[in-house]
């Protein structure tokens, strides 16, 4: 199998990406528009709610003078994926980018977790980046050049983590396993696929900001000494999306400030 070539000029002058779960006002996905339109790329932003998904996309335009689209996606549903792709192929500058950021957790032990929120957790997380994938792989294979990178977590290399328990934790092994099996098989069409972990992020995805009393417990098994925000985990994402990233594919970026060292 010869391997495409992977030269910096095929980069377009402005590439766009489109980041899932972009919408939440603390979150990983919306610090990682903002990131990768401060580093020009046009952004689309999907989310469950319309509104939010383009009032996002409208500050990322104002902060940042870039094209961008907001869309009111659930990734779980197939149809309503297909439709966004179309919509950003149609609107936004070449796609290059994707980051599988939207997902939902389950902290519920095993013994107790319901078939209804196992299905739930699998849906958004498993079945949800396989679909907005696999479409922007076809975008992707017209131009070879394609950039994915999933979030997934700390909580799936360690065995379940601060909030994750067996369904989230699987549902996010399952996009390392993905990431690692593109890498091999959409390598030859100028496609790189990798993976984030991070550790525990101050985010809203358990409803709330963290108490002191939770990050007194983290910081203890921290030796960077202080919990991880979402410019962190940007910052490792726009690395992997950019031009400077090219040469992974495959890899895990563990952000979780030494927490999981493996
Ligand atoms: P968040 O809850 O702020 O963001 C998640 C976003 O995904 C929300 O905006 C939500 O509306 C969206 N979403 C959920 N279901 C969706 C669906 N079906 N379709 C479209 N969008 C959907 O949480 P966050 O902490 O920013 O999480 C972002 C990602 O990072 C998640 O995949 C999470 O599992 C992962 N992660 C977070 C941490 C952490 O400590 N915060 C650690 C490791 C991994």
């Amino acid at each position: 199998m010869a391997l495409t070539p992977y030269p910096a000029s095929d980069f377009p002058a402005q590439p766009a990406a489109l980041i899932t779960g972009a919408a939440s006002e603390r979150g990983i996905g919306r610090a990682t528009a903002h990131r990768l339109a401060s580093q020009g790329w046009a952004v689309a932003v999907m989310d469950l709610d319309a509104p939010a998904s383009e009032a996002v996309a409208r500050d990322v335009a104002a902060q940042h003078g870039v094209p961008t689209l907001g869309l009111g996606v659930d990734i779980s549903d197939e149809q309503q994926v297909i439709d966004a792709v179309a919509r950003i192929d149609a609107e936004l500058p070449q796609l290059v980018g994707v980051v599988n950021n939207a997902g939902i957790s389950s902290p519920t032990p095993f013994t107790e977790v319901s078939t209804e929120e196992w299905k739930r957790v699998f849906d958004v997380n498993v079945h949800g980046t396989f679909f907005v994938t696999r479409e922007a792989v076809k975008l992707f294979r017209r131009h070879s050049l394609g950039r994915i990178v999933n979030v997934s977590s700390a909580s799936a290399e360690r065995g379940g983590g601060v909030y994750g328990r067996a369904a989230y934790s699987g549902s996010k092994a399952a996009l390392l396993g993905f990431a690692k099996t593109w890498a091999r098989e959409l390598g030859e069409y100028g496609i790189t696929a990798n993976s984030v972990a991070p550790g525990s992020i101050d985010t809203d995805i358990m409803g709330g900001r963290l108490s002191d009393e939770r990050k007194e417990i983290l910081l203890q098994e921290l030796p960077v000494g202080r919990v991880g925000t979402v410019e962190d985990v940007a910052g490792a994402i726009g690395y992997l999306l950019g031009r400077d990233g090219g040469y992974l594919t495959g890899v895990t970026l563990d952000v979780n400030g030494g927490s999981h060292i493996h």
